[in-house]
């Protein structure tokens, strides 16, 4: 009898401190939340969500039985090294509407330059760009989405943030020095998610950003053409020779591509930046650069109306 009662109180003792229980609800901006007793929170939307933003494509290669792709939701591992993506199973090119399928338009992470691309790197794969920022810089979510992961990062990307998007790809923004998005947090394009920093592996302060893939980092000059600050196209064909580390973006001459000696050396140099100072306006910066404001507008992605964060960097050429 006694050993029945121990086990009880043990089976007890066990659902109350490993179970959600939940204890409120309250209204908040993103949504209705539940509150449970172990001092965690979770939307009550997410309660049935299954990470599947763009259904589908994973209809297509998850059910196909030579892909059998997978496609987690985890708030803990950045991405998946288990064998189940493997792009070389891609023997058909899949058509991705990069722009079609979100709610906006792209928006570049930061306006900094490209430094430093994606490809071999000291007997490495180089998995994303890097593009120049200074500590403190705010970073824009590229597209619209879900925040899959924002925490520490021990394996080198310091500060990272993971957004899934319903294009059906992930966006990473690593070494940042503030995180300002929770997991399971929707976001529109463009909107803040973190301030840019140097923590991780990293040597200088800069936005260490990737794009992939059910887990497999492309290049992201395939997607978005940084010199331009929007997509290559509307569509993005997804096939196994964009996953090699060697691979080059298809729309680049080979003269343009060289692999990156020195990290921060800037590729872009004909551009021009203007960082922002108490007391500007749109059409001050114009005049003092020889520029208009539409022009400044639509190489930043902003409008007339936007308003001027205090140090932020503007592309006037
Ligand atoms: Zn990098």
């Amino acid at each position: 009898m006694l050993k029945v009662v121990v086990s009880f109180l043990f089976l007890v003792t066990l659902f109350y401190s490993k179970a959600q229980v939940a204890m409120d609800t309250i209204e908040t901006k993103g949504g209705r939340m539940i509150l449970y007793s172990n001092r965690t929170w979770q939307y009550v939307e997410d309660q049935k969500f299954n990470g599947i933003l763009n259904p589908r494509l994973h209809e297509l290669v998850s059910k196909d039985s030579s892909l059998r792709f997978v496609q987690r939701w985890d708030n803990n591992v950045c991405f998946s090294t288990d064998k189940s993506n493997d792009m070389n199973k891609l023997k058909d090119t899949l058509w991705l509407c990069v722009v079609d399928e979100s709610d906006d338009e792209f928006v570049m992470p930061v306006p900094g330059m490209l430094t430093s691309r994606y490809g071999p790197r000291k007997g490495r794969n180089h998995n994303g760009v890097d593009l120049d920022l200074n500590t403190g810089d705010t970073v824009r979510a590229c597209w619209s989405g879900k925040v899959r992961y924002s925490k520490f990062n021990n394996g080198g990307f310091g500060n990272l943030v993971v957004i899934r998007h319903h294009n059906g790809l992930e966006s990473f923004y690593a070494h940042l020095s503030k995180l300002m998005v929770a997991p399971n947090q929707s976001v529109k394009a463009g909107e803040v998610i973190g301030l840019g920093g140097n923590t991780g592996r990293s040597f200088g302060s800069h936005l260490h950003f990737e794009i992939r893939f059910y887990d497999a980092a492309l290049n992201p000059e395939e997607v978005i053409d940084f010199s331009e600050r929007k997509c290559r196209d509307h569509n993005l064909l997804v096939h196994r020779y964009l996953f090699k580390p060697g691979a080059k973006p298809t729309n680049l001459d080979e003269e343009e591509i060289e692999e990156p000696e020195v990290e921060l050396k800037p590729i872009e140099s004909q551009h021009k930046y203007y960082r922002v100072r108490s007391g500007d306006t749109l059409t001050e910066i114009a005049n003092k650069n020889r520029t208009t404001v539409s022009k400044i507008c639509q190489l930043n992605g902003i409008r007339v109306t936007t308003s001027l964060q205090l140090g932020r960097s503007l592309r006037v050429k």
